[in-house]
C-alpha cells in the first residue's frame, strides 16, 4: 500500500499576490464605479465582488466604468496561474464527487474574491485538468482533495512566477 503524501507542502505560504502583471498596482485603485461586463463582479473600496445585489444596485448608475475584470481577462487570454492535474482509477470511478468538490472550492473562493477562481476545466476522461486564476486556489483544490480522499498530491511552484503546478493522484 502506497503511503499518502503531500510533496512540496512546504512552499504553501510562499505564494504571494504580488508581482501580477493583472492586478493593478498597490495604492492605486480604479476610480468610479467598474463593473465587469463579463462576470459582473463590481470593483468597490479597491475590492472586486461577486455579488448579485450589488451588481443589480450598481449597474444602473450613470457613471459606470464597464470593463473585463483580470480574473476574465486571464480567462480570455488562456493566461491561468494554476493547474491541478487529477489522475488515477479513484478519479474515474468517484468524478462526478470529485468535481462537485471542486466546484464547492471555485464557488466559496470566487465569493470571498471572485478574482480567485476556476477557470477552465478539461475532462480527458482518466486525466482532468482545472486550470484557476490563482495559484493558492489551485494549491487549495490539491489541499482539499488530499484530505477528503488521500492518494498523493504534489505542488510545483514556478521560481519567480505567481504560479503552481498541482497533481493529485489516486
Ligand atoms: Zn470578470
Amino acid at each position: 500500500m502506497k503511503v499518502p503524501r503531500e510533496v512540496g507542502k512546504h512552499t504553501r505560504d510562499k505564494v504571494y499576490s504580488e508581482n501580477d502583471p493583472y492586478l493593478p498596482p498597490k495604492g492605486k485603485g480604479l476610480v468610479g464605479v467598474v463593473i465587469c461586463k463579463d462576470c459582473t463582479s463590481v470593483y468597490h473600496n479597491k475590492k472586486w465582488f461577486l455579488d448579485a445585489k450589488m451588481y443589480k444596485e450598481k449597474k444602473g448608475l450613470k457613471n459606470v466604468n464597464w470593463v473585463i475584470c483580470p480574473a476574465c481577462k486571464k480567462t480570455k487570454e488562456n493566461v491561468p496561474n494554476g493547474v491541478v492535474k487529477l489522475k488515477g482509477d479513484f478519479l474515474k470511478q468517484h468524478k462526478d464527487e470529485i468535481m462537485n468538490l471542486i466546484h464547492n472550492e471555485d464557488a466559496r473562493s470566487k465569493k470571498y474574491n471572485p478574482l480567485k477562481r476556476i477557470m477552465k476545466i478539461q475532462d480527458k476522461g482518466g486525466e482532468v485538468e482545472v486550470h484557476t486564476t490563482s495559484a493558492k486556489l489551485a494549491q487549495r483544490i490539491g489541499s482539499i482533495l488530499f484530505k477528503a480522499y488521500s492518494g498523493e498530491v504534489e505542488y510545483k511552484k514556478h521560481e519567480n512566477a505567481k504560479f503552481m503546478r498541482v497533481e493529485w493522484r489516486r
